[in-house]
């Protein structure tokens, strides 16, 4: 029998990994290669779209369209921009070329957007119409639905909240500013408060690791052991995206925060506390109503299906 299939991709710094997905956001089977491997855009659409259709072939499965998650992508022309991480150049129009390659409908974003409508579509967000979605990795990513609908802005571009300025004349952010929410609340930004404040000569269990090898996992295991500084930093860095996200409250009466990443998985840690900032932070008409979670969808696989939900949630409407 023939199978429906939507094929969500996720462009990562080092791996591009597309997986087969169902409508019940089941993954059947994946294919894998690293970034480095392809020296134009043009030949990773080649090879991928080359294995899609074999693939769906093989098993009978119908391509409904492709979805495809990346860094810097821009969801109304389909294209990659002057991506930091990525090995290529400038603009690049990645859906147009699997649209082409595929003979299918392509729906490119940037990777936060495609959580959140993952989130909406198989995880913690199920039925919600108005949620943020807060992604915090390396960087702080953001992906805002309301009315049920993926806010993407005149431009493309909106819910950029981690360049938010969080700290007047705080740290340098890789944006070329000052302060940005990411440069306090992300697995980095965490790890710089805690070298900061070790370079200060504060005491921690982790004064003996060089500052360069101090991650947010470490930390996390610190905090574990009720090491005081650990603990100190998850309040301050909650501290500082409470009360952010207190603000990004206002925007849009949100139902719910997912928090997802890196970060997010030191979950005890954050989500009380970062409530807590939040709900002293928030106007009156709001206190109580915004719930703090963290992602349902398992980290390894959410990116995919995040991406595969941008195609799957056009046939579910
Ligand atoms: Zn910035």
């Amino acid at each position: 029998m023939l199978k429906e299939i939507v094929v969500g991709i996720d462009i990562g710094g080092t791996n591009v990994v597309a997986g087969f997905v169902t409508i019940e956001g089941k993954i059947l089977q994946t294919i894998h290669h690293p970034v480095k491997q392809f020296e134009t855009p043009e030949l990773l659409a080649n090879t991928f779209s080359e294995e899609i259709i074999f693939v769906c072939k093989k098993n009978n499965w119908v391509l409904k369209g492709i979805g495809i998650g990346a860094p810097n992508g821009n969801y109304f022309n389909g294209t990659i921009e002057f991506a930091p991480n990525l090995p290529w150049r400038g603009i690049i129009p990645l859906a147009q070329l699997f649209a082409t390659k595929c003979n299918t409908t392509a729906i490119l974003t940037n990777d936060a957007n495609a959580a959140a409508i993952g989130e909406m579509i198989f995880g913690a967000a199920k039925g919600m119409k108005d949620f943020l979605m807060i992604t915090l990795g390396t960087g702080l990513g953001s992906g805002i639905v309301a009315n049920g609908e993926l806010i993407y802005g005149h431009d493309g571009f909106a819910g950029e909240v981690g360049h938010t300025i969080a700290v007047k004349n705080g740290r340098a952010c890789g944006c070329g500013r000052k302060g940005c929410l990411e440069t306090y609340a992300s697995a980095t930004g965490i790890a710089k408060t805690v070298v900061q404040w070790l370079n200060e000569g504060q005491e921690s269990v982790l004064k003996n690791i060089p500052a360069e090898k101090i991650n947010s996992y470490k930390i996390y295991e610190a905090a574990l052991q009720q090491d005081k500084l650990a603990l100190k930093a998850f309040r301050f860095t909650a501290e500082i995206l409470g009360e952010s996200l207190a603000n990004a409250v206002a925007y849009t009466s949100p139902q719910a925060i997912i928090l997802f990443g890196g970060l997010a998985n030191a979950g005890e840690f954050l989500v009380q506390q970062i409530q807590f900032f939040m709900e002293e932070n928030l106007l009156q008409i709001y206190k109580g109503k915004v719930k703090i979670m963290l992602s349902q969808l398992p980290e390894s696989d959410a990116a995919i299906l995040g991406a595969a939900s941008l195609i799957w949630k056009k046939f579910k409407n």
